[in-house]
């Protein structure tokens, strides 16, 4: 059997002799103590060394998520920030969109303004009054930041409007269609109706009815209007047509007779000259003779006739329906009558 390296309840007894005079020391330990010693402090370096490396360990796991967590809040910062950016821009095109739309009703106000001025300038009775006219003039005010609830009201609205204004452009078109249709066809009525005042000058001197004759005195029928003019002005032809007639007579002097359409004829008396022959086919506008006094005339003018199926009419309504405005085709009316 073999020996215990320890001897059962041995002791040993350390002594410390110190200089001079000072009593000795002694020490007395288990012999076991001797032997747990080295195993206890060679564990407990063990012990050190494990907790030193686990401890060495995690320190190097926290700092990798240390540097994981700082790249991720680096990387939503960043999103954050481009996520606001965009969100912020989106505000900005939501609030030019609304002004947008808003200046797009502002322009549908404008063309629905033009229709109605358009229907003026034609005599196109309107339908019904619209509303009232845009302004873009001056603006301000104080500035208020918008709230995201505004901002979604703002989106919901806009959307309602850029629906509804889609709606009107649709119906504008159709209304401006129908619109020039309806143009098209007043104006072709206004060139075959004797509406284009027949010469340079509006003055006149004679009225269509009875009137105090300027030869005999006595009361008698003018069955057209006399307009004042200067010896060789132009004289237009009121409406499209056909020369029916022209010639010289006693009464009429030199005088031009042009037939339109709906039964309508219109005479031109005391020419000093014609300028067109029987059979022409004229329009409107057009220059067919000049201001004269001959026939039975006092001084240079012209007389001119409407004549509805054969009985003379007064020509002034005929001459007011001319388009106000529209210099190029027919002249401005500007009556002193
Ligand atoms: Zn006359």
């Amino acid at each position: 059997m073999k020996k215990s390296v320890v001897p059962r309840g041995k002791h040993f007894t350390f002594l410390v002799l110190p200089d001079g005079a000072r009593p000795v020391l002694r020490f007395r330990v288990h012999a076991i103590l001797l032997v747990l010693l080295p195993i206890i402090f060679v564990a407990l370096m063990a012990i050190a060394s494990t907790l030193y490396m686990l401890h060495d360990h995690a320190r190097g796991q926290l700092d990798q998520l240390h540097s994981k967590l700082s790249t991720a809040n680096e990387t939503y910062s960043k999103q954050l920030a481009m996520k606001e950016g965009t969100i912020k821009q989106l505000q900005v095109e939501l609030a030019q969109l609304a002004q947008q739309a808003e200046s797009v009703e502002m322009r549908i106000e404008e063309l629905n303004k033009l229709e109605s001025d358009v229907k003026s300038l034609v005599g196109i009775p309107e339908e019904e009054t619209g509303p009232a006219e845009p302004s873009e003039d001056g603006v301000g005010g104080e500035y208020v930041a918008i709230q995201d609830d505004e901002l979604e009201e703002l989106a919901h609205n806009t959307s309602t409007v850029l629906n509804s204004l889609d709606g009107e452009i649709t119906d504008l078109k159709e209304r401006l269609t129908s619109t020039k249709e309806l143009a098209q066809k007043r104006l072709q009525t206004l060139r075959v109706t004797p509406t284009y005042w027949p010469t340079q000058s509006q003055r006149i001197t004679s009225f269509f009815g009875v009137r105090m004759d300027p030869f005999s005195g006595e009361p008698g029928i003018h069955k057209g209007i006399d307009i004042a003019g200067h010896m060789g002005d132009p004289v237009f032809a009121a409406a499209d047509g056909r020369v029916s007639d022209t010639g010289t007579m006693s009464e009429r002097g030199n005088y031009v007779v042009v037939t339109h359409a709906m039964g309508l004829t219109t005479r031109y008396f005391h020419l000093s000259r014609i300028e067109v022959k029987t059979g022409d086919r004229i329009h409107q506008g057009v220059v067919i003779g000049k201001v004269g006094s001959s026939g039975r005339s006092t001084g240079p003018h012209l007389h001119f006739e409407v004549m509805k199926r054969g009985e003379s009419v007064d020509p002034r309504p005929y001459l007011k329906m001319a388009i106000k405005g529209n210099s190029a085709d027919v002249q401005v009316e500007k009556r002193q009558d």
